[in-house]
């Protein structure tokens, strides 16, 4: 099949390459000149576990392109899909006007039928308005095509993103038309073959499904974070309590760790445009209010235990920190605790020797130069000489350090753990103390 994709971001490069292995003809067109021409040349702008030799092998076989030139990427598809951002506006809702600038786009060229698929996230009611700004461009200039618009959130996970492109949980579809879900079916059928993932739905309710699950996911981890808070007041310990609840098939055990805060360019930004969504339909959204106001606080938390330790004053200290990226498996920095950390750190007249498997480039771009961050190779190499190791993302080569010899490398004698990494016992007999999320030795 003949497919556009607009936006070769994460969620659209992953689509287009995806829908290219399994032998579509996919033309994915960005704005970003430098973009688009790094991926002609094989340069893949983000790191994605499993992307890079997909997009390599599909371009050269020609299933996969890449231009900046909208109007081509227009008349190649008989399926469009919108990927591009929806960041926060001012005040805190989506900004919808790289979707609907997509959507005029579309209207200015299109010239024969094609289903207009939005995969973005974004607010209820924005196929309407997608809809009504492809009429009036078609309008202006007085075409009459046909075209369908269809809603199809996607719920790829940064960092498995190839593998949840291909073996996807579920293929929310909404339309309220057949032949837009018929042209869907078909184009999603090698990616749902052993049972049906397919939920046909209406457009409102496949919109706000994908903020419900964001929304949820978040909540459960807030959830985690206020438990940890009150275990480390009672003299509790979070991960005992973690495993004592999971075992419940009605909790379960996937996401309710505790940490330092949610990240990421979804939560943070999904959680704060719902609300704004309720509060425009007169519906103060309580529940999401206190989801987002206990993960601000909590990324406050690593500095919080720091500065304790060190009696309020960590100035000419030295913090060695491993993981920058707001999750493993990514080298996304977007609203990463890290970054808070960071932020506090240097506001304190702290230095950061940090080490990051993938995130090291793109921090080097967000903080620039600046003499209070060195960028280390190895995590061993951060540690050395440094007055406490700091852990924000739970990298798996993370996992199980020496700690008698991180004990000879760190000038300070303490770890700090903000994903529960590591075993408390197992830092302490290297002769470290240990600080870890909600685990009843902190207070
Ligand atoms: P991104 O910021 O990584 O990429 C967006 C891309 O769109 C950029 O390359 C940008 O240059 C391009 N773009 C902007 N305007 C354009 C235009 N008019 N024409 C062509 N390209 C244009 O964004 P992302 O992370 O891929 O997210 C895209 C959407 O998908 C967002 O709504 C996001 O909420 C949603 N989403 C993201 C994820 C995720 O994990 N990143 C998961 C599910 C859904």
């Amino acid at each position: 099949m003949r497919v556009t994709v607009f936006g070769t971001g994460y969620v659209g490069l992953v689509t287009g390459t995806c829908l290219a292995e399994v032998g579509n003809h996919v033309v994915c067109v960005d704005i970003d000149q430098a973009k688009v021409e790094g991926l002609n040349r094989g340069v893949i702008p983000i790191y994605e576990p499993g992307l890079e030799p997909m997009v390599r092998a599909n371009h050269g076989a020609g299933r996969l392109e890449f231009t900046t030139d909208a109007a081509a990427a227009i008349a190649h598809g008989d399926t469009i899909f919108i990927a591009v951002g929806t960041p926060p506006d001012e005040d805190g809702s989506a900004d919808l006007q790289y979707v609907l600038a997509v959507a005029r786009s579309i209207g200015e060229h299109l010239s024969r039928p094609a289903v207009v698929v939005n995969k973005s996230t974004v607010p209820v009611g924005t196929a309407d308005k997608v809809r009504a700004t492809i009429s009036a461009a078609l309008a202006a200039r007085g075409a009459d095509v046909a075209f369908e618009v269809a809603s199809n959130p996607e719920f790829l996970k940064e960092g498995a993103a190839v593998n949840d492109c291909m073996r996807p949980d579920r293929i929310i579809i909404g339309s309220r038309s057949a032949r837009a879900v018929e042209q869907l079916r078909r184009l999603y059928a090698p990616f749902n073959r052993s049972h049906d993932r397919v939920v046909v739905m209406d457009e409102r309710s496949a919109e706000l499904t994908k903020y419900a699950a964001n929304a949820m996911l978040a909540t459960k981890i807030s959830f985690m974070n206020e438990m940890a808070n009150i275990a480390e007041r009672v003299g509790a310990d979070i991960e005992m309590v973690r495993h004592g609840i999971g075992s419940d098939p009605r909790i379960g055990y996937h996401f309710i760790y505790p940490g330092p805060g949610y990240g990421g360019s979804c939560f943070p930004k999904d959680v704060q445009a719902l609300e704004r969504i309720a509060r425009q339909h007169d519906y103060p959204a309580r529940i999401l209010a206190a989801v987002e106001a206990v993960n601000d606080a909590q990324k406050g938390k690593l500095f919080e235990l720091i500065s304790r330790h060190f009696g309020g004053d960590v100035s000419g200290k030295t913090f060695a920190v491993w993981g920058l990226a707001f999750k493993p498996n990514t080298d996304d920095m977007r609203e990463a605790p890290s970054r808070t950390l960071l932020a506090q750190l240097w506001a304190a007249g702290a230095r950061v020797r940090a080490h990051d498997p993938e995130a090291m480039d793109e921090a080097a771009r967000i903080f620039g130069e600046r003499g209070d961050l060195v960028f280390c190779d190895s995590p061993d190499a951060a540690v050395e000489g440094a007055d406490a190791l700091v852990l924000v993302t739970e990298w798996k080569a993370f996992n199980s350090p020496d700690f008698q010899a991180m004990a000879r490398r760190l000038a300070g004698r303490v770890v700090f753990d903000g994903r529960n990494l590591f075993s408390p016992d197992a830092v302490e007999e290297a002769g470290l103390a240990y600080y870890g999320i909600g685990r009843g030795r902190t207070l």
